[in-house]
């Protein structure tokens, strides 16, 4: 595990100790006590929450800690992060940390159940303590990154929050329908760099979608590309399909998908190219006159799978 060898002995060295504390000299009732009662606080942890958190919340980062729990002799515990951070150097007394791991509060960790961290925003999931965060990462009430992309924009929250914060802080378009007709016109086309992009909300059957348009660099082909995100979960977006069409001149370029989750990032799907690419050529074709000017039509519409 650690890297220097006598570090490494130490760690080694303790759970083989502990484990035979445990089998020698506690008698099968009195660890099995032991164990129930940890049990107590779990089952009940939602009102003891506050207690346990703060046990295993490291002091210095303020994260949960999971193993290897770290504590100094004096039995200030830490997080591996943090131990590696400060040096070796306990942050609470000073003294060396050396390598000592805190298996008490490892394994009482084990024994825990706790709610979702997203409890309040409706997940009633309860845990056991070292699953949590794995749920956690996929917990489908876990809030939503802001969809609006070319900015690094860390706003997260539920869909109302989404829209409204679309809506007063990124001055997006919010349209009401299924149907939509949208132009998009840029000077100097030639100029086409990973920024330039536009999202406009739409919303039908009693939910949101962002469409994106933006101008990028595919590998060495200057192309624009349009696709729909769905502002909630894939399983829903699943339930959905869209088409896209621009053209000119008697031609036209059509697309049929699938809306994209918005917890696949804006970048995500354009780079795997899920929706309707336009080779720059051809857009600036559709254009008509004199290639100095994009103007685009892009019509749509989103309809439910029955
Ligand atoms: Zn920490
Ligand atoms: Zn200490
Ligand atoms: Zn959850
Ligand atoms: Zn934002």
């Amino acid at each position: 595990m650690a890297p220097e060898g006598s570090a490494c002995k130490e760690v080694e060295s303790y759970p083989a100790v502990a484990d035979y504390a445990i089998a020698t000299r506690k008698p099968e009732s009195n660890s099995m006590t032991t164990k129930s009662s940890f049990g107590f606080v779990g089952k009940h942890g939602i009102q003891s929450n506050n207690g346990v958190y703060e046990l295993l919340e490291c002091p210095v980062c303020k994260n949960l800690m999971y193993p290897p729990i770290h504590q100094c002799p004096n039995g200030h515990t830490l997080c591996l992060n943090c131990k590696n951070r400060v040096h070796n150097c306990c942050p609470s007394c000073r003294y060396d940390l050396g390598n000592i791991r805190c298996l008490a509060l490892e394994r009482f960790a084990e024994s825990l159940e706790l709610p979702c961290k997203y409890h309040s925003l409706g997940c009633h999931e309860i845990l056991p303590y070292y699953s949590k965060l794995k749920h956690e990462q996929h917990c489908r009430f876990r809030p939503y990154n802001c969809p609006y992309a070319g900015s690094d924009c860390s706003i997260t929250g539920d869909i109302p929050t989404l829209i409204a914060h679309l809506k007063d802080d990124h001055k997006v378009d919010m349209h009401d329908g299924c149907t939509f007709n949208h132009r998009y016109v840029k000077l100097n086309p030639h100029e086409v760099e990973n920024a330039t992009w536009m999202l406009t909300v739409f919303k039908c059957f009693g939910k949101q979608f962002c469409l994106h348009f933006e101008a990028f660099q595919m590998g060495m082909a200057p192309v624009y590309m349009a696709f729909l995100r769905f502002m909630g979960d894939d399983s829903e977006a699943k339930k959905f399909s869209y088409c896209l069409e621009v053209g000119a001149n008697g031609r036209k370029l059509t697309w049929q998908g699938i809306p994209r989750s918005i917890r696949d990032s804006h970048r995500k799907v354009r780079d795997s190219q899920d929706g309707l690419v336009i080779q720059r050529n051809l857009a600036l074709y559709f254009s008509g006159g004199d290639r100095l000017e994009l103007k685009l039509r892009i019509t749509g519409r989103i309809w439910k799978e029955a």
